[in-house]
């Protein structure tokens, strides 16, 4: 390869895309000399993806690990391009003419739905859109979340989404005041008549995708209880999961289920309840035509073989039927990646087909990514995918540093062939695809705008002790950025 800069544009900027974009500017890197310029491109006007919008505000210590995507941000060979919308203000070809590669890092936005009668009915929500609600994400600054009229709501789901918006729904007002809790739905939540949170899980505690420090936290929540039936527990335990008991995660969580299974209740003034070996079937209107109570099926357990590699307990309906009466439901049953116009895209996977990060054409018979070209071995050259969009909603923040290295690399890999692997740009100028961005979106942020909006957001939280006060409109993020811009 020649001495000039390989250019690499992120699309997203989330832990995935700042991992990868560290990786790719540390310096000697793979072991060669190239040097990397990183140009990000973000639809929102701020950075960091799931860690503003997605971890939940009491947990400011996994929210601190943006220092070190501050320190990528810092490097003289990385630019942030906020408000810029990729398939709207530039699209593929064009990011293809001026880089060697992009690396698509979109996370996977959108809930998957539950797919059963009444999920549209008011007072059913998607997690997502509730995370994103309480969090300040500008997505959902409108949602309206009727927590006034329901005494009871249902999550469904046992991931640690599910953990977060339950814990979100009976936070004492102590516990939440000191956090980043965006204005509108510290609001909401200060007028709440919640008292009764119920967790479902399709199956049992042994197969649940907690991990242990959220669950053990749910027991330590100032204004709830933590409620087990020992009866319903031992009943989803009963049939043995072999991959559960070797795995070191399961095994405490169901220590810690037993334990809460154990304690009497404190008397504190809600409850979190958690139960097992039900799925909803339908979501039914009460009188006012908002939702009103949840039909849930009774599941057992049973054995599925389709993986001889990997034998899992599965959930059946065993006829019998339940229902709770609940004013709200939450679906926390994982996230989903949405197409990115002209980028293959896995429909049933909801994630960029692709090999170890190489971005490959779309699979036969889908229809998406129309107009991607697939090269010899199916690659699409100089088109790399990192985080969520890549392997789909799993793992914690941390997960995507090493998922970000097998990606990067990729690209080094494919840098140091000679270039054969890496896209041919026809005008690789940082200054002209700047021009042409500025051009199609006036009002882009760039780093020293979305810093000038993290000083504003902080010194608004200094008078009340908390770390911001989130803005959570674009306008008003557009205004305070155009101080720096
Ligand atoms: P998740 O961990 O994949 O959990 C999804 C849950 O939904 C599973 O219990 C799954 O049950 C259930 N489910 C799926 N389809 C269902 C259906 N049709 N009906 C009923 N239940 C269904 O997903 P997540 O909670 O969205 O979390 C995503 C990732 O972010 C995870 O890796 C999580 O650990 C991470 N995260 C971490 C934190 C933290 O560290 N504090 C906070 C939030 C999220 P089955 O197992 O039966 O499929």
């Amino acid at each position: 390869m020649t001495d000039s800069p390989i250019r690499v544009a992120v699309i997203g900027s989330g832990p995935a895309g700042f991992y990868a974009a560290g990786h790719l500017l540390k310096d000697g890197a793979g072991g060669h000399s190239i040097n990397f310029e990183v140009d990000m491109l973000e639809r929102l006007p701020t950075p960091w993806g799931l860690v503003r919008s997605g971890v939940a505000p009491d947990h400011p210590k996994i929210k601190s690990v943006t220092r070190i995507y501050e320190k990528t941000a810092a490097h003289p060979r990385f630019r942030f391009f906020g408000n810029v919308c990729f398939g709207e203000h530039v699209s593929r070809e064009e990011l293809l003419s001026h880089y060697h590669a992009i690396v698509y890092a979109t996370g996977t936005p959108v809930d998957r739905p539950l797919g059963i009668p009444g999920e549209e009915l008011p007072g059913s929500h998607a997690a997502t859109e509730f995370v994103g609600w309480y969090n300040g994400h500008p997505d959902h600054t409108d949602l309206e979340v009727d927590l006034r009229s329901a005494e009871r709501a249902v999550v469904i789901g046992n991931g640690n989404v599910a953990i977060d918006v339950a814990r979100m729904l009976v936070l004492a007002p102590s516990e939440l005041a000191p956090t980043d809790t965006a204005d509108h739905a510290l609001e909401v939540l200060a007028e709440s008549h919640v008292k009764e949170v119920v967790i479902v899980g399709r199956r049992g505690p042994a197969q649940a995708a907690f991990t242990n420090p959220e669950l053990l936290e749910l027991g330590e929540l100032a204004d709830a209880d933590v409620i087990v039936d020992p009866a319903e527990l031992d009943r989803a335990l009963a049939v043995h999961d072999s991959g559960a008991e070797e795995n070191i995660t399961s095994r405490r969580n169901v220590e810690i289920l037993r334990s809460y299974a154990e304690r009497p209740p404190y008397g504190r003034a809600k409850r979190i309840v958690l139960r097992f070996l039900l799925s909803p079937t339908a979501l039914l209107p009460g009188d006012s035509g908002h939702l009103g109570t949840v039909e849930l099926a009774r599941n057992e357990l049973i054995a599925d073989q389709t993986d001889p590699a990997h034998p899992q307990l599965r959930a059946r309906a065993t006829g019998e039927q339940e229902t709770i009466p609940a004013g709200l439901v939450f679906r926390a049953i994982g996230y989903r990646g949405v197409p990115l116009p002209g980028v293959p895209h896995d429909a049933r996977r909801g994630v960029i087909p692709n090999e170890g990060g190489r971005v490959l054409g779309a699979p036969e018979g889908s229809g998406d990514g129309e107009g991607a070209r697939p090269q010899a071995g199916g690659r699409l050259r100089g088109e790399y995918t990192v985080g969520w969009i890549k392997r789909g909603p799993s793992g914690v923040i941390g997960t995507n540093k090493k998922d970000a290295q097998e990606t990067v690399d990729a690209i080094f890999a494919d840098a140091a062939s000679d270039g054969e692997g890496l896209n041919v740009p026809a005008s690789p100028d940082g200054a002209a695809i700047e021009r042409l961005l500025r051009e199609r979106q006036p009002e882009l942020v760039t780093y020293d705008g979305w810093a000038s909006i993290d000083r504003h957001e902080r010194s608004l939280g200094e008078s009340t002790g908390r770390p911001r006060v989130k803005l959570t409109r674009i306008d008003e993020m557009l205004r305070v950025a155009a101080d720096e811009n």
